[in-house]
């Protein structure tokens, strides 16, 4: 049977741009759902739509909602819910508005966090609560001052909604486990519009550490257990000869750093003016010149570029943090379930060397995972990925004014190259790195853990009101 909502908008909602040009689509009465909200309700046209509308990934841009919900807390999380139900109209959550795939653009009504970003904090337990649509920024800015952290990422504009409902890897992880590891209770509205306070026991919390953002409701607040951070030594490097034999030196010198080390390896693809260069991102808990010696091996090959320094634990991250600014981008990723050893190597620079060199930039990169990611069972929350070494991307940037066929060509070559990436890494794949182009993505975000979704995303969300194109099947 089709229902009402597939009617009005089209399974996917790609008929709702049209839509409204034809005529079709019924007065909503917006009016009863800007009079059921604390915070506003911005439509077309209004104060801030555009900036409000558009997404961290440009590609996307073009998907706009027919209102936007800003809610102030989770009554009005609540409300809109319930006032898309009752009219057919699709839903998002949005809140720092990072999906890869532009999951949080819709042609229906977005329902915005971002105004619910406050922050409690008890000192007597390390448990900080922040609002729903709160970002990295959000974190930083209260705990700066006060040497804790979380597992967080390098980017202030992401959310942490996504961030932690994913996953959530970030240079402490090695040492302190994932953002999702530190989440200690959530409170989150289902698609009846019920409010609920989760903690460990409930399936919905077990879900919320790893299963992914706008899959089973709408999370107005995150409880984390902080931890104590000192200073870091921090470093940023690039070797721009002999790349090859340097990146494979170094993941080897890397597999073998302690615990207290987090770092990110890129290899960037060569352009019509430079060869590959390999650059090496990160942290660690010992001193310059323990970072050197653990590295000697590497610089016996080459000596790199950039820079190393002790700095107190914020301004670390500060060094490390990325601005994350709105662009044109695709990225597939995979973990690495076991070493990266010379053959692994050779495929890697293989695929860089057949980079057209016709879009704007790509790389492929390799977050260093293991250590206490792996300290949990696959099972044991919903990020299942319990037992890699690397996370690995590859990344391919273009701007707006790419020719189509260019386009269709870098595109063209990402994928190939991931498909010699993908049976060498023997790992699954990144569900914050959320890739509309992966055919295996049930699997592969989910392993062994999506028979348990499906059974609690068919619970909770029998008629899929929270729906994008790689949500959780019931
Ligand atoms: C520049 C950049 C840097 C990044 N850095 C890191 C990093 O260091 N570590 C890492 O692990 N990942 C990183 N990511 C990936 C990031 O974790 C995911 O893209 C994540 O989904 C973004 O969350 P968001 O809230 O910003 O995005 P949104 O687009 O707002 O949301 C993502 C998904 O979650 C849903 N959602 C949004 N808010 C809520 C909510 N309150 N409750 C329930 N569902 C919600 C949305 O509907 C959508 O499906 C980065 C991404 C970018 C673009």
């Amino acid at each position: 049977m089709i229902d009402r909502r597939a009617f009005l908008f089209g399974a996917a909602g790609a008929a709702v741009l049209a839509t409204p040009l034809m005529g079709a689509i019924p007065r909503l009465p917006w009016d009863a759902l800007a009079k059921r909200l604390s915070g506003t309700l911005v439509r077309p046209g209004g104060s801030d739509f555009a900036a409000l509308a558009q997404p961290n990934n440009l590609r996307y841009a073009a998907r706009l909602p027919i209102g936007i919900a800003r809610c102030r807390n989770a009554h009005d999380v609540s409300a809109s819910i319930l006032w898309a139900r009752e009219h057919g109209v699709p839903l998002v959550a949005r809140s720092g508005g990072h999906s890869y795939a532009g999951y949080s653009t819709t042609g229906g009504l977005m329902i915005d966090m971002r105004e619910m970003d406050a922050v409690a904090f008890d000192a007597s337990t390390g448990i900080a609560t922040l609002g729903g649509g709160s970002r990295n920024a959000t974190f930083e800015a209260y705990f700066k001052n006060r040497n804790l952290a979380i597992t967080h990422g390098r980017c202030p504009s992401v959310g942490l909604a996504g961030l932690a409902l994913g996953g959530g890897i970030g240079f402490n992880m090695r040492a302190h486990g994932i953002t999702a590891d530190h989440l200690v209770a959530t409170e989150m509205v289902t698609a009846d519009g019920a409010i609920h306070r989760l903690r460990d026991g409930d399936e919905l919390m077990w879900a919320a550490r790893g299963a992914g953002g706008g899959n089973f409701g709408i999370n107005t607040s995150f409880s984390f257990q902080t931890y104590d951070v000192g200073p870091r030594t921090v470093f940023n490097l690039t070797w721009s000869t002999k790349p090859e034999e340097v990146f494979a030196r170094l993941v080897t010198v890397l597999e073998r750093a302690p615990h207290t080390l987090g770092s990110k390896v890129s290899a960037v693809a060569p352009t019509a003016s430079s060869g590959i260069q390999v650059q090496l991102l990160g942290q660690f808990e010992g001193t310059p010149a323990d970072l050197r010696e653990m590295l000697a091996d590497v610089y016996a090959i080459a000596e790199p570029s950039g820079s190393v320094g002790t700095k107190p634990y914020w301004e670390a991250q500060a060094f490390l943090a990325e601005p994350g600014t709105p662009a044109y981008w695709q990225e597939r990723s995979r973990f690495f379930d076991q070493p990266i050893d010379h053959r692994a190597v050779a495929t890697i620079f293989d695929g860089l060397r057949r980079y057209p060199k016709t879009a704007h930039e790509a790389a492929f990169k390799i977050f260093q995972t293991g250590g206490h990611v792996n300290a949990r069972k696959p099972g044991e929350t919903a990020f299942v990925h319990r037992k890699s070494l690397w996370l690995s991307s590859i990344e391919l940037y273009w701007q707006q004014n790419t020719p189509d066929a260019v386009l269709r060509q870098n595109l063209a070559w990402l994928d190939a190259y991931y498909e010699t990436i993908a049976p060498i890494a023997k790992g699954g794949a990144y569900q914050n790195f959320i890739d509309p182009s992966l055919v295996d993505w049930k699997n592969a975000y989910y392993g062994g853990n999506l028979d348990r979704l499906v059974a609690l995303k068919r619970r909770v969300d029998p008629t899929g009101v929270f729906a994008f194109g790689e949500a959780i099947p019931r």
